[in-house]
């Protein structure tokens, strides 16, 4: 019989890297508290609809890469429904600001998120049919402020300290404003018209979205395209007054700020949504696959999927490609992140006899928060030795002698001293640190 294997483009984590994954995830959370922000956990699928509304039909994501199925009526009072896994969180999360009516407090809502998403896109280095992202929205009414350029420059200088706080060197924020609804559609009328001379020299899909979608050539990524993308009219030369000021006013708080950025004119990202600030965040070790992150202002995405005017601007973070970064990156930075913590104890019992004495033994160790690992008593003492060398910084062995005296011996391999420890007192004795090491 064929062995079966993980899907094609999805892949399990394994320990010790889960333990990566788990202290990036622990930093994001820390961070974000600190900018006083909620997680919110959304469905893993979402009705079909939300996603070709709130991302928009003409992507790649929505025409090519979702995975879609129709949910079949189990009984009568169902209704069969088009589900998709979702391919993004943002969309998600602004159902649920509509569906929970959080614009009714009037207050700004700041909502993280920590999960997989699904795309079926050509799996390759960095990425995968599943992977995890990281994000975070800042939405509201107008009147609690969402529209300010001084939300989208905390947002990009909160997303400077987590790289920095992960110790990811070597980052670049790539910054552009893609202007108000009104001016992207007058921008994509400028590229229309200018597209019609050049698209025929262009790839395929370059001719395609010179139809349905001018702004999308500016994302491709074809080599001999892009002499032409760069002789294209830039979008910020469409932009109108408001729009050029609410950018101006971001990047001056940047500045302020310190955080630096380039500023790119094409970066106009991959979704319908956005509007002014768009950005990503780069980083060269990664290759081709290059986005650490990305997101933008997404002003009319509520209205678009049948809610209220609320502003808004989020990002989403690849964690996948933030443990690439990191795994390749010198030792030293990833150690001050993510060490490999040894167990406290390995506890020995001597013969078969003292498995269950070696339990109870780890349960009290245990509950004072101590990692422990135990042995088996089928094993001999060399054998336990080797194993516990590995794993754990001391060695509790647990014969006949010293079930009956309630006195152990503990080994401290890297100082090599050995201690007669009473059992009361082993716990305090654990959590003291082991030669040269601190616990
Ligand atoms: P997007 O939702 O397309 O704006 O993507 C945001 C971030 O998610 C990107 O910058 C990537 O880091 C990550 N990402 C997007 N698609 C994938 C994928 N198929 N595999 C791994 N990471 C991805």
């Amino acid at each position: 019989m064929a062995t079966l294997k993980a899907v094609r483009g999805t892949r399990d984590l394994l320990p010790p890297e889960t333990e990566l994954w788990n202290r990036i995830e622990a930093i994001a959370r820390r961070v974000f508290a600190r900018y006083h922000f909620g997680e919110i956990r959304t469905p893993i699928f979402e009705d079909t609809g939300l996603f070709a509304r709130g991302v928009g039909e003409e992507t790649d994501i929505v025409s090519k890469e979702m995975y879609t199925w129709e949910d079949r009526a189990r009984a009568q009072s169902e209704k069969s429904q088009s589900l998709t896994l979702r391919p993004e969180n943002t969309a998600g999360v602004v159902r649920a600001y509509i569906e929970h009516k959080l614009g009714e407090t009037g207050q700004l809502q700041k909502l993280y998120y920590i999960g997989p998403q699904f795309r079926r896109e050509r799996p390759q280095k960095g990425r995968y049919r599943q992977f995890w992202q990281i994000g975070a929205e800042v939405i509201g009414p107008p009147s609690a402020g969402s529209e300010s350029p001084l939300r989208d420059a905390e947002v990009l200088e909160m997303l400077a300290t987590l790289l920095d706080e992960l110790h990811i060197e070597g980052w670049t924020l790539e910054l552009n404003s893609v202007g108000s609804s009104a001016d992207r559609e007058r921008y994509n009328n400028v590229l229309r018209t200018a597209l019609v001379e050049v698209a025929p020299k262009m790839c395929a899909d370059c001719q395609r979205r010179a139809v349905t979608n001018p702004l999308r050539v500016l994302d491709c990524k074809v080599h001999e395209d892009q002499p032409f993308i760069e002789a294209l009219p830039k979008i910020g030369d469409a932009l109108d007054q408001a729009s050029k000021d609410h950018f101006a006013a971001v990047t001056a708080a940047l500045d302020a700020a310190g955080v630096p950025y380039k500023l790119n004119p094409r970066l106009v990202r991959g979704l319908d949504y956005y509007t002014r600030t768009t950005f990503e965040f780069t980083h060269g070790g990664l290759g081709a696959q290059n986005a650490l992150l990305g997101g933008g202002r997404y002003d009319g995405l509520s209205e678009a999927i049948g809610g209220p005017k609320a502003p808004g601007i989020g990002f989403a973070i690849g964690l996948d490609r933030l443990v690439l970064t990191l795994q390749g990156q010198p030792k030293i930075a990833l150690d001050t992140i993510c060490v490999e913590t040894p167990c406290h104890a390995y506890i020995a019992p001597l013969g078969e006899g003292q498995n269950a004495a070696a339990l109870a033994l780890a349960r009290e160790l245990r509950k004072s928060d101590l990692r422990i690992e135990i042995g088996d008593g089928s094993f001999r003492l060399k054998k336990s030795f080797e194993i516990a060398n590995k794993l754990a910084w001391r060695i509790v062995i647990l014969g006949e002698d010293e079930a009956k005296s309630g006195i152990l011996t503990v080994k401290d391999f890297l100082s090599g001293v050995q201690a007669k420890v009473p059992r009361a007192e082993l716990s305090a004795y654990l959590q003291k640190p082991a030669d040269g090491v601190s616990t």
